[in-house]
Order: C-alpha cells, then structure tokens, then sequence
C-alpha cells in the first residue's frame, strides 16, 4: 500500500497525454487508462483537482502561426481543454469516480462555472473537480490555469504528468547526453528557460510556494508512486 505524503494535489496533464499512441485528439481507450490512475491515486486518500491542456486538439499559438488572430485562437484552444474535461470526466464515472467540471469559461448547459468555494464543497464530498478552459483568458495556458486553481484550492502540490520523466539540462528527444535533476530550484528553471512550464506558471507556483513535480504520467503505476516520493521525477521548489 502506497501512503500519500499530500492531502490535496493538482494534478496537471497535457492535452497530448489523451491521444495514447494517435498524432490527433482524444483517444477513449487511454483516457480510461489515465482515469484508472487517476482513480487509484484517489484512493489512497488524497483530494484530486484536475487540470488537462487542449495541445492535442488545437494550440493558440499555432492557429497564430498560422494567420489567424491569437486571442481568437487562444479562444478556440479554450474550448478544446472544455471538450477534454469532459472527456476525463466520462471516463472517471465510468470508473465510478464522482466529478465535477469547472470552467472558467461559462458554459451553463455542459458544467459548472468556476465557483471556489462550491469546488471546496465538491472535494470535500470526495468528488474529483476538473477545472477547464484554463484561466479563462487569450495570451495564457492551461499551465498558469494549474497554477492560478492550485494557489487558490490551496494545493500542497503541482503534479504535471507529461511524456517525460521529468526536467533535463537539454531536450532529451534531441540530445542523447541531456542530464536530468531530480530536483531544481523555480529561479533555476526561470533563468535557464527551461521547458518545464511557462514563465508565468512558474512564477506564480513560486511566489505561493507550491512546488511543482514533473513525471511521466504514461508510465503504468508512476502517479500514485510519484505521489508517495517513489517514483522517477523532477521536484521544482525553493
Ligand atoms: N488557452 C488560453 N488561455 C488559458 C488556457 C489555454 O488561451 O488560460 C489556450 C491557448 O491557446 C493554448 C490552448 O488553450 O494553446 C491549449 O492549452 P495548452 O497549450 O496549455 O494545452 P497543453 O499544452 O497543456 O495541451
């Protein structure tokens, strides 16, 4: 039995996490996977928020790149996290796990507005809230949503589940020999631009102490282990 070191965690994934082995959106059969770890990492007692990106359906910044307008684009990659909530969301009550969906975009007939203090009641009753469409505005992502909803439930932690197994010196899909810290200080991770999340995340997990923990979330098993201090993973803090 894993024993949680938290009582309350945010836990952070990016929308690519969703598409399993596909290069484009949602696939059901992995996002089931991801709730079964979801779910078992709520058993070991902890409170879950939940906060997944859109990268997997659309990016602001590529819709820009693109020709089109940011804030516009940033408007429609929104809506993408607001479509891969609710997909978290089936999938953790077909596992028989309580949810609610926040969104800081409203949206009265999908789910609920974000409410703090109704999203307290929500884990207090043991349900998992899952907070969608990021801080609500262009020009930010769904990293700083994570952050801004972490400081604000007060979250001992920030847990960012991505394809990697945490924070390296270099890209290690392009450099064979990048090193990786077991842990790193926010100032560090600022100064040296590393691609951990973006500045204004960092920045805001630092200024209310919330450390941040980088982990490969498709590894069977790696998030309740990541969660207890067992498994492999990048700690950003003091
Ligand atoms: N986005 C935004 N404001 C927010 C959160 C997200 O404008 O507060 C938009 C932005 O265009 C972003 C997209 O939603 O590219 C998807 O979010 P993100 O890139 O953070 O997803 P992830 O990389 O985690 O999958």
């Amino acid at each position: 039995m894993i024993t949680p070191r938290y009582k309350r965690v945010m836990l952070k994934l990016s929308g690519e996490v969703l598409m399993g082995d596909q290069q484009f959106g949602i696939d059901p059969a992995f996002v089931a996977k991801l709730a079964g770890e979801v779910k078992a990492a709520k058993e070991t007692g902890l409170e879950i928020c939940l906060v997944i990106g859109g990268g997997n359906i659309f990016r602001g910044m590529a819709g820009a790149a693109a020709g089109m307008d940011r804030a516009q684009a940033d408007y429609m990659g929104m809506l993408a996290t607001v479509m891969n909530a609710l997909a978290m969301q089936n999938a953790l009550e077909q596992l028989g796990v309580h949810t609610r969906v926040q969104s800081a975009i409203q949206m009265d007939q999908v789910c609920e507005p974000v409410i703090r203090r109704r999203a307290e009641r929500h884990l207090e009753k043991d349900r998992v809230v899952i907070f969608a469409a990021g801080v609500g505005s262009p020009y930010f992502t769904t990293d700083s949503g994570a952050a801004l909803r972490a400081a604000e439930m007060k979250c001992d932690a920030l847990f960012k589940g991505t394809s990697v197994d945490g924070v390296y010196d270099s890209d290690p899909k392009t450099n064979p020999g990048a090193v990786r810290y077991d842990s790193i200080s926010y100032d560090k991770v600022l100064s040296d631009n590393l691609k951990v999340m973006d500045a204004a995340a960092i920045a805001l997990c630092r200024d209310n102490a919330i450390p941040i923990v980088v982990f490969n979330i498709r590894e069977e098993g790696n998030l309740a282990r990541v969660l207890a201090g067992q498994g492999v993973a990048t700690t950003v803090a003091g």
